[in-house]
């Protein structure tokens, strides 16, 4: 396959080659910080990708230097074709990963192995049943724990992420970081962001820094040790002398990854995003029905992409709500 990474390199010089690919609006979950109580408006079935523009979308971002694709959503193991869609998507030569809130991961284990799927991110924001059932508007709790211990026996790489919001769960830190003693897995602290709809208040937010004054106040700073971070990862890494796995913070608010940041999002009704942060999209979709080339509208879209957080340059610009409220609900972007 060829790869030709000019037009997925921007003006700072930037290769984006890792695609998020947002596979559903729907989810089921209601996560508060990710989508407003009364939903979000569903694009028509008719404007989201099938599995063949997924594929065909996905391959001309593969031919042009992507080398990782992370299946997202709303929930991505919602898709009734979701098999097809990792069968055919496998078969490109990238690595594939998927995040989801792990409901029904025990139903898909096989198809995630046959598919050599290594890398699996699960949401969870609580280790409460009650808390779980607060900030997701579901009772799922047992059902995703569970799940998250099935795929720790059957050996895939876990992640697990939480969006730590103050006076809801960031009084599970410690807590959280026990569960990297015996087991293998790296839990990472999400600062919360803004998103339409999810009532942002810098105020709610945990910070980097806050999170390490627990840890080290907890575990005493001699035995937290920082782990190095992969390439162009978006978290910190750190590991509790002795213990089997590690934590990570992603401070995309206080402490913004934006000068290596390799990522883009095809959201599920085939629009591009250059930024999480950004508001502006490029449709793609309608491009690729109108039977034309996509790679021109592609690299158009990454020659615009901002330097720091979509424009929003300052904490000052990302607190006005008329900048971030622009943007679209997490759930309908993929994180
Ligand atoms: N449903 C799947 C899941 O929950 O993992 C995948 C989609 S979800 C939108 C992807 C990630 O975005 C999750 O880890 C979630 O915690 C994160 N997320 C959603 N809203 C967020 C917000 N306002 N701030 C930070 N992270 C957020
Ligand atoms: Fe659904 Fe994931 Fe959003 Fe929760 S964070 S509502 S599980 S898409």
């Amino acid at each position: 396959m060829k790869t030709n990474q000019a037009i997925l390199t921007d003006q700072f010089k930037r290769k984006h080659t890792y695609l998020r690919i947002s596979l559903t609006e729907r989810c089921n979950l209601r996560c508060t910080y990710c989508m407003p109580a009364e939903g979000v408006p569903l694009s028509p079935k008719s404007h989201i990708m099938d599995y063949d523009e997924i594929y065909a979308i996905a391959k001309t971002f593969v031919e042009n230097g992507v080398t990782k694709i992370r299946l997202t959503g709303g929930e991505p193991l919602i898709r009734k074709d979701i098999h097809i869609i990792l069968g055919k998507l496998a078969s490109l030569p990238v690595e594939l990963a998927i995040t989801t809130n792990g409901i029904t991961l025990d139903r898909h284990i096989d198809v995630l192995k046959e598919n050599n799927i290594k890398n699996i991110n699960v949401s969870l924001d609580t280790l409460s049943e009650d808390k779980f059932k607060e900030i997701t508007r579901r009772n799922q709790f047992e059902k995703v724990y569970n799940n998250i211990l099935l795929l720790i026996e059957k050996g895939f790489n876990v992640k697990i992420n939480a969006v730590l919001i103050k006076g809801f769960n960031d009084d599970e830190i410690i807590d959280f970081i026990n569960l990297t003693k015996g087991f293998s897995i790296s839990f990472r602290f999400i600062e919360f962001m803004p998103f339409d709809g999810n009532k942002w208040d810098i105020k709610k937010m945990v910070s980097y820094a806050e999170v390490l004054e627990r840890v080290n106040n907890h575990f005493f700073l001699e035995n937290v040790e920082r782990i190095k971070d992969a390439e162009n990862d978006t978290s910190k890494n750190y590991r509790i002398k002795g213990y089997k796995g590690s934590f990570a913070i992603i401070s995309s608010v206080t402490n913004p990854f934006c000068d290596s940041c390799n990522r883009l999002r095809l959201t599920a009704d085939g629009k591009l995003k250059n930024c999480l942060f950004s508001a502006s999209e490029s449709d793609l979709l309608t491009v690729f029905r109108e039977g034309k080339s996509i790679a021109p509208i592609i690299q158009k879209a990454v020659l615009g992409k901002f330097k720091i957080r979509g424009g929003m340059d300052t904490l000052e610009k990302l607190k006005k709500p008329d900048l971030h409220s622009k943007n679209r609900s997490m759930i309908t972007i993929g994180g």
